[in-house]
């Protein structure tokens, strides 16, 4: 039977996983990637127990290790220091029961050089622009002029994906209304824990150990607003973290700003995650609010599920509906889960009025010393009707 070609559209953390599991799996195929050169992409990022376990999954956890300060636990305080809830992973008996910060570039590289050793032709300075289908094969049509025809697409391009937008499936989008400021600051925290400081006027900061002596930090800063502050108003914002602290401010002033990552958040709902010769993956299906910190990991899980369903539908010349519906239903209810209450916890975290956040204190104070393993295991990104996924072993 002919081998079917499968595109991957984008080389983020989905799309890059999604090609290092179809390889594994014996699948062709090939990655486009609109920038040329993918720098040294700001921040950091939070794996939890089940982005570890998709590295794991692909052979490559054990050489990452390096790169990670595992922190069994997550807290959320205020700026004195009062505690309002504690994630304690090693409650769970789950595989990797800890979150681990690292640097994005650290794992985009890592992942990138992983997917280049196995030979899988990654396209660079490839920008999709749409893509046409006729007769059972796809076509791919890029700003530089190049086509490429297909049998299948894996749409990896994120929150504004034209793959997904040219097979007609329309996502809602919503601007969540608050921006973030990532970036690394060149000095060690001591102890294994990450920490988010919710302050008294809705801004949020964040302190996620990293090895050797740096820290990835983020923080809340006006929409629209980073380019006006760096260029003019520096000083005079870095001082308005006082409120929060001395080791906030201490970090603070290790941080070189001009490396800083702005991001403006967004969610995107999808009710349809196919759409032949579609798949969609990662961001492009359901950018979420980073304040569970499960976006990439919910992407790499995606993409692990759909390879491992794919691999088998494609070799036995399956009904690929069929495998749209099974993934759909496998992944769009947790990962709606996981999306919901990160909103809300991000809503909760930015009240400013002095009686709702005393309520809100002490009600999570309260709630923290009742809590069951459910929060953990979403933080976790845990589900267990997804246990099999996570073998890549071509037999099961
Ligand atoms: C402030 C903040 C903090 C976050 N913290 C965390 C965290 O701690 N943990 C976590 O798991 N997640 C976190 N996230 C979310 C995480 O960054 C995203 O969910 C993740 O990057 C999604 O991966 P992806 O591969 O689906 O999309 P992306 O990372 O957006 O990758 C898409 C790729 O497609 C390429 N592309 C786009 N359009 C085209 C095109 N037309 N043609 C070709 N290529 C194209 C892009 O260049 C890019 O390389 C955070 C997000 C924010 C904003």
């Amino acid at each position: 039977m002919k081998q079917p070609r499968v595109a991957i559209v984008g080389a983020g953390p989905a799309g890059l996983t999604a090609a290092l599991a179809a390889h594994k799996l014996g699948l062709s195929v090939t990655v486009f990637e609109k920038t040329l050169d993918f720098g040294q992409v700001g921040g950091g990022l939070v794996l939890h127990s089940n982005g570890l376990r998709v590295l794991e999954a692909l052979n490559l956890l054990d050489q990452f290790r390096p790169l990670m300060r595992p922190c069994s636990t997550l807290a959320l305080e205020l700026p004195n220091g009062t505690r309002l809830s504690t994630f304690d992973y090693r409650k769970l008996s789950i595989p990797h029961n800890y979150s681990a910060a690292i640097m994005r570039y650290h794992l985009q590289e890592y992942l990138l050089s992983a997917v280049e050793w196995a030979g899988v032709p990654v396209l660079t300075g490839h920008r999709c622009t749409g893509l046409s289908y006729e007769h059972g094969t796809a076509c791919l049509h890029f700003a530089n002029g190049c086509d490429h025809e297909c049998d299948l697409v894996i749409a990896c391009d994120g929150i504004h994906s034209v793959v997904r937008d040219a097979v007609g499936l329309q996502p809602a989008r919503h601007p969540i209304g608050h921006a973030y400021l990532r970036a690394i600051a060149e000095r060690r925290v001591d102890d294994d824990l990450i920490r988010e400081i919710w302050g008294p006027d809705g801004r949020r900061f964040g302190i996620c150990p990293l090895p050797d002596d740096q820290t990835y930090i983020f923080c809340s800063v006006p929409v629209g607003g980073w380019r006006k502050i760096q260029k003019s108003q520096l000083e005079f914002w870095l001082e308005s973290w006082h409120v929060f602290g001395s080791r906030v401010m201490d970090l603070m002033a290790a941080v070189d700003w001009s490396q800083a990552n702005y991001s403006e958040v967004h969610e995107v709902d999808l009710r349809r995650w196919w759409q032949l010769p579609v798949f969609v993956v990662g961001d492009a299906a359901h950018a979420m609010t980073p304040f569970i910190g499960q976006g990439a990991n919910s992407a790499m899980v995606d993409a692990l599920v759909l390879m491992r369903m794919l691999a088998p539908a494609l070799q036995s010349g399956a009904n690929l509906n069929r495998v749209g519906r099974a993934y759909q239903s496998l992944r769009r209810p947790f990962v709606r889960r996981i999306q919901t209450t990160s909103r809300r916890l991000g809503l909760v975290g930015a009240w400013t009025s002095a009686p709702a956040r005393h309520t809100r204190d002490t009600l999570m104070q309260l709630a923290n010393a009742v809590t069951g393993s459910g929060a953990l295991l979403l933080g976790a990104g845990y589900n267990r009707r997804e246990e099999r996924y996570f073998c890549l072993d071509r037999q099961n």
